[in-house]
């Protein structure tokens, strides 16, 4: 079946997530669908099934569209299309990789910072990315959503905390909920006096831009809070027109976007890439927020990089980029301990002796700062 015919199928119905109607519409979620749609060789669907009956397997028609099948290392692809590799786990890599369930104080709700939670509303996505740091949470048959009795219990543990001055709408995707169901979490939020910013992390409008609809904005802003969007992107070809346009409607809105991403053996672990991501991001009003080092998630370590690669790519970026295309490099620290930049650091102390500290510049020069004072 070509992807044009794809396109007239019938709806796809999916009796676990009734929210995900329209989405669901335009997904390939089983292999033998993207053998027929041309994604991937016949003789590969055998590979295809052993690592689904494991991990979620989800793909949208756009991003289907965007993968060139001709191309073995197309970036795309290897976000989203099964390979072998990720049945073979590597040393070192959890379950749990950024240790969520460690500061789970109630479900749904990850408490790991003072003054920010984690909401997870879902824990369905429109797309699988195969390096996925919940890979083993998410996906039909895992963790479902919230109940109602337990999105309850999450906004009371909201409530009773007066510190909470962040809540972080995530999952899954947040965005694959209705907006029905949306405008009822910010409404609820509008109530808590002491929660001031509302951040949703989203991979929809890349994924599924005719998901960003005036209904689904209009509900992002009934909490009446400061609410901020953080686009999930890899890759520049993943802002297609239709991706720009989705961000263009929240941004028109009022509501500011920033982005995350990973950093991707074979994706975006090239400088040229990097940049081109970064600033295709900035010309959609969007600001870099973080670069992701790959999480230790199981079977993902055909997709990391080392962190030193990610340093040479982020020392590559500085200077030569505008301040705005930066992202912050950070590495979650395995086992729940939170989030750390992970440089590259400019600045260093020549020797134990020296009072001045050396700062290096763009060009890799290197100056005393204080500088030395001139000779008399
Ligand atoms: S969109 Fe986010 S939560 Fe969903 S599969 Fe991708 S990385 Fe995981």
């Amino acid at each position: 079946m070509a992807l044009g015919e794809l396109t007239k199928r019938s709806r796809v119905t999916d009796a676990e997530e009734t929210c995900m109607v329209r989405t669901a519409a335009k997904t390939l979620r089983a292999p033998v669908e993207l053998v027929e749609a041309g994604l991937v060789p016949p003789e590969r669907l055998a590979e295809l099934k052993q690592v689904a009956a494991r991990y979620a397997v989800s793909l949208t028609l756009g991003m289907a569209e965007l993968i060139d099948p001709s191309d073995a290392h197309d970036p795309i692809a290897r976000q989203f299309i099964p390979d072998a590799a990720e049945l073979r786990a590597a040393p070192g890599e959890l379950a749990d990789p950024i240790g969520d369930d460690a500061h789970s104080p109630v479900e749904g709700i990850v408490h790991r910072y003072p003054d920010r939670v984690l909401l997870k509303l879902v824990h369905v996505c429109p797309v699988y990315c195969r390096f996925c740091f919940r890979r083993e949470m998410v996906g039909p048959g895992r963790r479902r959503t919230l109940s109602r009795q337990a999105l309850a219990a999450a906004l009371d543990y909201v409530r009773t905390h007066s510190d909470i001055w962040e809540v972080i709408l995530t999952g899954g995707d947040p965005l694959i909920l209705s907006p029905r169901r949306l405008r009822e979490v910010m409404r609820a939020l509008a109530a808590i006096e002491h929660v001031k910013i509302v951040r949703v992390h989203t991979r929809v409008p890349v994924v599924a831009p005719a998901r960003v609809t005036p209904a689904l904005v209009g509900a992002l802003k009934a909490s009446r809070k400061a609410v901020y969007v953080v686009l999930h992107a890899n890759h520049p070809r993943e802002l297609t027109n239709h991706a720009r346009a989705a961000c263009a409607r929240f941004v028109d809105a009022g509501i500011p976007m920033l982005s995350q991403s990973v950093l991707i053996r074979g994706v975006n672990d090239d400088a040229a890439t990097l940049s081109d991501l970064m600033r295709a991001l900035v010309e959609c009003r969007i600001k870099p927020y973080y670069l992701h080092h790959g999480d230790l998630a199981p079977g993902t370590a055909h997709l990391r990089t080392t962190i030193e690669d990610g340093r040479a790519l982020m020392r590559a970026l500085h200077g030569r980029r505008s301040g705005l295309c930066q992202p912050t490099y950070v590495l979650d620290i395995p086992g729940g301990h939170g989030k750390s930049p992970i440089g590259p650091s400019y600045l260093r102390r020549p020797n134990s002796e020296s009072d001045a500290l050396e700062i290096e510049d763009f060009n890799g020069g290197r100056h005393l700062y204080p500088p030395a004072a001139p000779a008399s």
